[in-house]
């Protein structure tokens, strides 16, 4: 077995994995925190400040915060921001916004990495439908995560999924990437490929999956900021994402929230203590 693995991508042991679940239920407890504070008329600076509390009332670091000069503790995306934007007092929600929220935290040295897409008040259908095919490839991506598996079947089970249902635009600059002692490890993970393409899948690897939709057009582009990413032609975006270990009973869902329960039953994916 060892002699297949990829040295560039860490292994974890079991004991390791609980420790990542660890990490992963902090981002999670943050993530549904966040979710019941969006309402119009909140800033992103008050849920970023919702979120690090979350996270160091837990004993854990925001692993975001200062990670290359960044200075929040979640990234808040608004509308036509697909990810990385900054918090800010001066960006307040309003009802029909979409905010796409990703958080990270440092538990006992292992990080955890999830993000999600909430309407602000009810919400527009196209968004709506939007956010859930892009949740959806989401799933659909870790399902590809069980032993001898490949990684360009991850990335084929992401772009098939967007494109048959509702062909939304997929971001194509960004992607998932392995997680363990740091947030962003290799391998990088494509949310487009191959089926039966790319690095065979072992047991201990931790990957997150995130895809990112657009209703437009796939393009992206960085403000002047050096940090949010828009979409080129204006249109909205939506991204979810989740940190999941691959075990030899298939994929456990690391940052998995109590939402999240009935959703993996169905996929017949491990069950998480809770
Ligand atoms: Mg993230
Ligand atoms: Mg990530």
């Amino acid at each position: 077995m060892l002699g297949r693995a990829n040295p560039h991508v860490q292994i974890k042991t079991p004991e390791q994995i609980a420790k990542m679940r660890a990490a992963g239920q902090v981002v999670a407890r943050a993530l549904d925190t966040l979710r019941g504070a969006v309402r119009p008329g909140v800033s992103t600076f008050e849920l970023d400040q919702v979120a690090e509390k979350v996270i160091r009332d837990a004993g854990a670091v925001p692993s975001f915060k200062g990670y290359h000069g960044f200075p929040g503790s979640i990234c808040a995306s608004v509308n036509e921001e697909v990810v990385h934007g900054i918090p800010s007092a001066d960006r307040l929600l309003d009802e029909g916004d979409i905010i796409s929220i990703d958080c990270g935290a440092i538990l006992d040295g292992w990080h955890g990495d999830s993000a999600i897409t909430v309407a602000v008040g009810e919400g527009r259908q196209e968004d709506l439908r939007m956010m859930e095919t892009c949740e959806e490839s989401m799933w659909q991506g870790i399902a590809q995560m069980y032993p001898d598996k490949r990684l360009g079947d991850i990335g084929h089970a992401i772009g098939t999924h967007i494109a048959k249902n509702g062909g939304y635009g997929n971001v194509r600059e960004y992607g998932g990437h392995g997680i363990g002692t740091e947030m962003h490890m290799d391998p990088h993970v494509l949310n487009y490929g191959k089926r039966g393409k790319g690095m065979v899948l072992l047991e201990g690897m931790c990957l997150a999956i995130e895809p990112m939709t657009t209703l437009g057009r796939h393009a992206v582009v960085t403000l002047d900021d050096e940090w949010t990413v828009v979409t080129r032609d204006g249109k909205r975006a939506a991204h979810f994402e989740h940190s999941v270990a691959i075990t030899a009973d298939g994929p456990l869902v690391l940052t998995a929230r109590e939402s999240d329960r009935d959703k993996i039953a169905a996929m017949g994916f491990i069950q998480p203590t809770w």
